[in-house]
């Protein structure tokens, strides 16, 4: 049997609802073998995630998303099979959780002007002490009556133009490649369909991103439609990059977008995981020791 590869997921360390012991009890149970925890810049929940998948017989892969800039566009790359404690990856995301931090703020006293109360500790009562994003706000703002669903909260108060907007001071797409490569990784382009780029930008993208030494690109994503997987497939066929799939998932709120339900990659493109980038399997510490 090929196992099932999810190599894109959320806990509560960013912004999912579960912890890594339960993300990947929960990703064990609906058959996915092969899983990556990916928490938006920061590899706090590595270690009970490695501590899960031993006792429940699927293998973790180290991993991470990046939020990164190219050409005034928010990308997010995933970082996979890296080592956790590399010091330029690891300075590198703490410099991130800082810009995190310091928006956070800015984004609070815009919030606060429209009449949220206590937006900094509401959103901040919500994270778990790692990094904060505009997930936490969007969930505070929601528990206040700003809006019904987060995709409406989203709309009206966090997206660019909106009153709580503030743009993020993320690394280079170069940069982010380079932290990922040096602790061993490989890079990969997050749900390349989000960020509504033209077709000629988007295969711009892809090969920049390949001559940077980015490795592979989502073609199965949990944000992608079937048109959107064409697309995608044929991006990676054009630029020469590898094909991974992850599900992005954040938790059971969103059960349309469940662990374990990701369709096949096309036939023709290889898969990330058989690209010779793709690093080694690490022994666990204990067994380097003998
Ligand atoms: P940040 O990295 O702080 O800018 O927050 C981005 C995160 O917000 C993404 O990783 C998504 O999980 C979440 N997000 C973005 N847009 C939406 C939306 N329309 N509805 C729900 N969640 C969203
Ligand atoms: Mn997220
Ligand atoms: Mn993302
Ligand atoms: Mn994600």
């Amino acid at each position: 049997m090929t196992p099932r590869y999810d190599l894109h997921t959320h806990t509560w360390f960013s912004d999912g609802t579960l912890s890594p012991t339960e993300l990947v009890e929960r990703a064990a149970a609906a058959g996915v073998n092969v899983l990556a925890l990916t928490d938006h810049d920061d590899t706090s929940g590595l270690a009970e995630a490695a501590r899960a998948a031993a006792h429940c017989g699927i293998e973790l892969v180290p991993g991470v998303e990046v939020s990164a800039t190219w050409e005034k566009t928010t990308i997010h790359i995933v970082g996979l099979g890296f080592n956790p404690d590399a010091p330029a990856l690891s300075a590198g995301l703490a410099e991130l959780r800082t810009a995190r931090e310091e928006r956070a703020r800015e984004m609070a006293r815009r919030l606060e002007k429209h009449g949220v109360k206590n937006p900094y500790e509401g959103a901040w009562g919500l994270a778990h002490g790692a990094i904060i994003s505009r997930t936490h706000f969007a969930r505070y703002l929601s528990g206040q009556g700003f809006g019904n669903t987060m995709g409406a909260v989203f709309k009206h108060f966090l997206r660019r133009g909106k009153p709580g907007y503030v743009p993020g001071r993320w690394v280079s797409m170069e940069e982010a490649v380079g932290w990922i490569r040096t602790a061993g990784g490989v890079a990969v382009i997050a749900h390349p369909a989000r960020y509504e780029l033209s077709r000629s930008k988007l295969l711009r993208l892809f090969r920049e991103f390949r001559d940077c030494g980015g490795t592979a690109a989502e073609v199965v994503s949990g944000s992608h439609g079937p048109a959107d997987t064409e697309t995608m497939a044929r991006y990676v066929r054009e630029s020469g990059l590898a094909a991974s799939v992850g599900s992005d998932y954040h938790g059971p709120e969103n059960p349309w977008r469940e662990l374990g339900r990701l369709p096949p990659l096309p036939d023709d493109l290889l898969p990330v995981w058989q690209h010779p980038d793709w690093p080694e399997r690490r022994p666990p510490a204990d067994e380097t020791k003998l």
